[in-house]
């Protein structure tokens, strides 16, 4: 019989983890708390190992049509001069705009879609117990539906409840001291294929970009030490925002009016979640409920991707459980601990206070946006050390045809 397997959360690492466990022949359930599938949230860019996972999805070429066309991210100053410009080329693609961006709802949508094919999804209801029982996991949940399963994946996101639930005290989340808020306001006709940036005075950034959907997506940036916002409801975020970038300048008016009538708003405060181990009995931890690395890493959706990936493909090479979540931990750490090394400076470099430390930042980026030096940057950072071999977790769905001499 089948070996029954449980994912809460139906996002990047959820539906990822649903597609091959699906495929790999599992029985699948997903839970997801949202009432249905939640399509909000802004740009995301997936890179190196996870578009592999992707291509061996048969999901990258549709990944690439759905992207949001963004060419290139520009610093502007309060008149909209670039002051600096990074474009997709040189550098293999390392630079801030890659070449898979797109939008967290419709890569978790193109997932979903063929995920559901295989794996039964229940939206609107959440965890509310976990029992381990000998070989399995007894689960209560918030409708008063109780269920048995071989193994429970959490993939809630950085917030998981479930993982608190399971792994009390565990996290020590490494706050990085900046505040995102992001929404979809309407687009205008100044609106370039750039992701643009603004450093505001008091480490404040206000950010554009595109997409494919004839909106554009914002993105507010307080740099502060965390209180809470994440969990305020969004009159008060937004009261808050409103009253923090009034005087920001460049395009604050434009950008505070859309929050006003914005239907898709989501705010952040940056934390990344560090815990030493990923699994516990039958339980196991994957994309950011496990190792948020936060957006300033750039690498959260390639995680998540690529860590779904290796434990679906783990899980199925044996049916020992602890030994499959032994490996995938094994697979994933180095890779996830590359990640996470966001320099504790990087926050307060990308958002001065002052003046002068704009025109500074300014001056580095136009410096470090240069070709030759792009091209030394990328060859000093590691290039793809710590990623996990595919091969062993991800058969592609298409194989190329055979070689004929
Ligand atoms: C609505 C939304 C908007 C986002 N917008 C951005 C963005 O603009 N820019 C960016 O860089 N990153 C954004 N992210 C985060 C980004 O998706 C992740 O950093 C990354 O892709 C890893 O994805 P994940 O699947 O591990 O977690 P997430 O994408 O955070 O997904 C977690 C999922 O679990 C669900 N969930 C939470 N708790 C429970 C529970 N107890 N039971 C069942 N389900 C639960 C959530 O509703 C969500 O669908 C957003 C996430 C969400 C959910």
């Amino acid at each position: 019989m089948a070996r029954r397997i449980l994912i809460t959360g139906a996002s990047i690492a959820g539906n990822t983890a649903a597609w091959w466990l699906g495929r790999h022949g599992f029985d699948v359930t997903v839970v997801e708390r949202a009432p249905a599938f939640r399509d909000g949230g802004q740009n995301v860019d997936v890179r190196g190992v996870g578009r592999e996972a992707l291509r061996r999805m048969g999901l990258e070429r549709a990944a690439l049509e759905a992207g949001t066309g963004e060419e290139g991210t520009a610093w502007v100053d309060g008149r909209g001069r670039a002051v600096a410009r990074f474009g997709l080329d040189g550098a293999a693609g390392d630079g801030p705009t890659a070449e898979m961006e797109i939008l967290r709802g419709d890569l978790a949508r193109l997932l979903y879609v063929p995920a559901r094919e295989r794996a039964q999804y229940r939206f609107g209801d959440h965890l509310v117990r976990l029992d381990e029982e000998g070989d399995g996991v007894r689960v209560g949940f918030a409708s008063g539906a109780v269920a048995r399963y071989d193994a429970v994946i959490v993939a809630e996101g950085v917030g998981s409840a479930t993982r608190e639930r399971v792994f009390p005290g565990e996290n020590v989340p490494r706050w990085m001291g900046l505040t995102i808020a992001y929404f979809t306001i309407p687009s205008t006709p100044d609106d370039d294929r750039d992701w643009r940036w603004f450093n505001a005075t008091g480490g404040r950034g206000i950010s554009l970009r595109p997409d494919r959907h004839g909106t554009t997506r914002a993105m507010l940036m307080l740099r502060q030490p965390p209180g809470g916002e994440q969990d305020w409801d969004a009159a008060r975020q937004k009261a808050y925002l409103r009253d923090r970038f009034a005087d920001a300048g460049w395009q604050a008016g434009r950008v505070l009016a859309g929050l006003e009538t914005t239907d898709d708003f989501y705010v952040d405060v940056l934390r990344q979640v560090r815990m030493t181990r990923w699994s516990s009995g039958r339980v196991v931890l994957t994309g950011d409920a496990a190792w948020c690395a936060t957006p300033l890493a750039g690498i959260g959706t390639t995680l998540a991707v690529t860590g779904a990936t290796v434990l679906a493909g783990a899980l199925a090479h044996t049916d020992d459980v602890a030994a499959a979540f032994a490996e995938y931990e094994h697979a994933l750490r180095p890779f996830v601990e590359k990640g996470q090394g966001v320099p504790r400076i990087a926050p307060k470099l990308m958002n001065p206070r002052t003046r002068l430390g704009i025109a500074l930042l300014h001056g580095a980026l136009r410096i470090a946006s240069q070709p030759a030096v792009r091209r030394l940057g990328a060859k000093f950072s590691g290039g793809r050390t710590g990623e996990p071999d595919l091969a062993r977790y991800a058969t592609p769905v298409t194989q190329p045809p055979p070689h004929r001499p």
